[in-house]
């Protein structure tokens, strides 16, 4: 069962019917621009916090703001208009030129391509990996100017956690400010923010929206005043908000979130133990699963586990592409968060040097990463087993 504000930020948290002719479903404020009866007005307008223009705030945008912030239990929420516009906005907000950045290894990798392509060589900002696992290593990386600590947890080909409350004390106590990826929980499995994180991060595109019909992503903060500058500063003038149907759309795919992710934790919690136990599968990645090296951390941090999971089979990596290709209900493709079920070997193409940064071996370049939807286990399971058998 879900909490019960939850339940109520995610049906009525942030609409006000009689604003919009009492219609039950907020509409979709579909306006670049707002009027004034007076020049007087337009003048007062940010002493009456008026809305003015759809590059800055809409009411639509609004809406769903509040609900997430709620749930992440922050002051402010920001939508953009991708989860990497999201994240690249906290990185500006928080870095400057020359700043030196900690990376958790296995973030979501155009995390890396933005570090090594854009802040790297453009803004000169210095970077450290850590495996996420061991908060001394964590410590000695910290340097005079480290400004942030990008984390994931979990994160998602090996479902690696961090220790979200350890990691965010030490970075208090040394002035750093703290970023974590929260897409894979939702806001309504493990709530950063309450942990001690300055910044949390959802796309949209995945859990929140659900239905795999949008591309948006969302800050969460605690601190008013970072809020401001991410919001005045950064979203503003480099101009990635929401648009206001993909707002809409998410405040849909919310409306039934918690129903989703319940079901999706329950098919999965099912088919990684039919997975677990079957001959020709070597390990099963899920933080669901009692055999998952973090589970103590896992139960300490988090409430729930959803859809998404790896496996590595007994057999060479090249065998990993023929049960991919013999899936028929798991389609082939990169998201996850929808109502479908999708199937992916995201490293087969790795080096073994890229492997290695991971801290993985030749194996697991076979490793197959599902999406269970909403077909129901059975169907799910049936499908993996004739896939593994005919493969
Ligand atoms: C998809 C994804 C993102 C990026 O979100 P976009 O909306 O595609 O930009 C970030 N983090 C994780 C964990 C993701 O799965």
């Amino acid at each position: 069962m879900q909490k019960r504000d939850d339940r109520l930020a995610i049906t009525h948290l942030g609409e006000e019917q009689s604003k919009y002719l009492n219609a039950v479903v907020p509409p979709v404020f579909m306006n670049s621009l707002h009027i004034f009866d007076s020049m007087e007005s337009y003048a007062a307008r940010e002493d009456e916090h008026a809305y003015v223009y759809g590059r800055v705030t809409n009411p639509t945008v609004q809406i769903l703001e509040e609900k997430v912030a709620a749930l992440e239990e922050g002051c402010m929420a920001l939508a953009f208009s991708s989860g990497m516009a999201a994240a690249s906005a906290a990185i500006l907000a928080v870095c400057r030129a020359g700043s030196h950045i900690i990376c958790m290894r296995d973030v979501y990798q155009p995390i890396k391509n933005i570090l090594n392509r854009y802040f790297i060589p453009r803004m000169g900002i210095t970077v450290s990996y850590w495996d996420g696992l061991d908060l001394n290593e964590l410590e000695a990386l910290i340097q005079e100017d480290t400004a942030m600590i990008l984390l994931e947890s979990p994160a998602t080909f090996v479902f690696t956690v961090t220790d979200i409350k350890g990691a965010a004390e030490i970075a208090k106590a040394h002035g750093v400010k703290t970023y974590i990826d929260n897409t894979f929980c939702t806001p309504l499995y493990q709530k950063p923010l309450t942990m001690g994180i300055d910044i949390s991060m959802h796309t949209l595109s995945k859990y929140i929206g659900g239905h795999s019909d949008i591309i948006g992503g969302i800050l969460i903060v605690k601190d008013e005043e970072l809020g401001k500058l991410i919001q005045d500063t950064i979203r503003e003038l480099f101009g990635g908000i929401l648009g206001p149907m993909e707002a809409w759309l998410a405040i849909r795919g919310l409306r039934t979130m918690h129903l989703r992710v319940e079901q999706h934790q329950q098919t999965a919690m099912i088919v990684a133990e039919y997975l677990e136990n079957h001959p020709k599968v070597e390990r099963v990645y899920y933080t669901g699963l009692k055999s998952h090296p973090q589970a103590e951390l896992i139960a300490r941090q988090q409430t729930g586990h959803t859809g998404l999971m790896s496996f590595v089979l007994k057999s060479e990596p090249e065998k990993a592409i023929k049960v991919v290709n013999q899936m028929k209900v798991f389609e082939i493709g990169c998201s996850w968060g929808g109502f479908e079920s999708l199937a992916l070997c995201p490293l087969i193409h790795y080096s073994s040097e890229e492997l290695a940064f991971l801290n993985l071996k030749e194996r697991d370049k076979g490793l197959i990463r599902i999406h269970c939807g909403l077909e129901g286990a059975d169907v799910l399971i049936e499908d993996l087993e004739q896939a593994l058998r005919e493969a």
